[in-house]
């Protein structure tokens, strides 16, 4: 039997057994995959979560469910991956040994490595929502929040979903406006970025409309540190930002396990191909989703044109064979803006996000880099589709690699 370990069952490893489990021989194949949570987490709905549009019990289903007949599920941590002697170590002292790994262990918050953030006004007066435990306090706080002047703030990049602070303070200005205290309300978003966004035609169609909500942007704000008790935010170069309600967006870091198996980069992102996500060290070992040092945005939807690819291209790489589906970055985003319209943007490692129509040209019926109600729609179905279509590997009618086609462009 060939044995294929994937580390990780959030978006990218779940994806990944369901796919492969259709391909490969039962009678060739065992396919493990190791997770230490229980609960599988729809992260892009904890955008809604502070705004009242969804609830805790939205966002979660049993990880089991998910995971196909005929590939093991063991409910456990990684502690260390020894490529040399092709195992992995668990947390539990229990030792897996593969012939093929997937490392798809994701990226996660660290709110300890900005000096101020976590302390007694944690969840009093300094929130985050990248997290289900944030994003529950935060929805807490904003029921009976009065008002003042709230800073949304991205320590550093990159971050998954790079366009989820800007969806956050949208939607906070559309929800302030609804609870009748707009009026009450200071916006700001304080970015590391010399923009609103990473694109720069993005961030141009992103920092007008920022602008006519009346949303402040603060640009190049890199934050050394948080004075919590006098509500500061204080900068590399001593500039600080008073804030009455901070909502921050912590540095983003994969797991330890990458750091403990001396796999990664300072970022605990694994170095590879950025065709084939095939480790650049070792031959057996392919790093998916947000664990991958990829230079396109974390998402999910990136995750999911990448394991189209890969899936081909897994099966050559096994028969020695050259991989011919390579992944080009392709990666698409809905924008929630609030009042019920969202944008959606589309783009690659080499094209930036256009405007234009998606998915058929002309027709759409998404709209590209520009506002609408049905790019709205598409946002909320896509919980949906997630839950249903994307996880369990099934097909979708997209080309895995971004289609120039209905995209508007000199
Ligand atoms: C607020 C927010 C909004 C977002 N909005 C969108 C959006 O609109 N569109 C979009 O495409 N994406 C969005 N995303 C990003 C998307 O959720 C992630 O990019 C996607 O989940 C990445 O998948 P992954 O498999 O790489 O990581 P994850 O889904 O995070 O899974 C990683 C898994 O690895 C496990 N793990 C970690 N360490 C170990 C270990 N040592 N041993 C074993 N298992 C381990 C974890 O328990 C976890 O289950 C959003 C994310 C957030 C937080």
């Amino acid at each position: 039997m060939n044995r294929l370990l994937v580390v990780g069952a959030g978006t990218a490893g779940t994806m990944v057994v369901n796919r492969l489990r259709r391909l490969l021989d039962t009678d060739e194949w065992k396919i493990t995959i190791i997770d230490p949570v229980k609960t599988h987490y729809y992260q892009p709905g904890y955008l809604f979560i502070p705004f009242g549009m969804y609830s805790k019990n939205d966002v979660m289903k049993a990880r089991p469910d998910f995971i196909p007949c005929g590939v093991e599920l063991i409910e456990a941590e990684a502690d260390v991956i020894e490529p040399e002697h092709n195992r992995v170590k668990l947390m539990d002292g229990r030792i897996l040994n593969y012939d093929f790994l997937v490392v798809a262990t994701g990226t996660r918050t660290r709110p300890e490595e900005t000096p101020g953030l976590e302390g007694p006004e944690w969840y009093r007066s300094i929130f985050d929502f990248y997290s289900i435990e944030g994003a529950v306090a935060l929805a807490k706080h904003l029921r009976s929040w009065q008002g003042g002047r709230l800073v949304l703030n991205v320590v550093e990049n990159p971050i998954k979903c790079p366009v989820a602070p800007l969806e956050f303070i949208m939607l906070a200005d559309w929800f302030f406006h609804e609870q009748g205290i707009r009026d009450r309300v200071e916006l700001i978003y304080a970015t590391p970025l010399s923009s609103a966004f990473t694109k720069p035609m993005a961030s141009k169609y992103l920092g007008d409309i920022l602008e006519d909500k009346g949303i402040k942007v603060v640009p190049d704000f890199l934050v050394e540190h948080v004075d919590p008790d006098a509500r500061k935010l204080v900068h590399y170069d001593e500039t600080e930002l008073e804030y009455d309600l901070l909502v921050t967006v912590p540095l983003n870091k994969g797991d330890e396990l990458i750091a403990r198996s001396g796999l990664g980069d300072e970022l605990n992102y694994i170095p590879v191909d950025v065709h084939t996500c095939l480790s650049k060290e070792h031959e057996n070992i392919f790093a998916l989703g947000d664990t991958a040092a990829l230079p396109t945005s974390k998402s999910g939807s990136g995750a999911h044109f990448a394991v189209d690819c890969f899936a081909e291209n897994f099966l050559r790489h096994v028969d020695g064979l050259e991989m011919l589906s390579p992944y080009d970055g392709h990666t698409n985003c809905f924008i929630e803006s609030g009042f019920g319209k969202g944008l959606l943007i589309d783009f690659n490692y080499d094209v930036e996000p256009l405007p234009g129509r998606y998915p058929l040209p002309g027709v759409g019926p998404f709209a590209l880099l520009q506002e609408s109600e049905m790019n709205h729609w598409g946002k909320m179905m896509f919980r949906w589709m997630y839950w249903n279509i994307l996880l369990k590997g099934q097909e979708l009618p997209l080309p895995a690699r971004m289609s120039m086609s209905g995209k508007w462009h000199k």
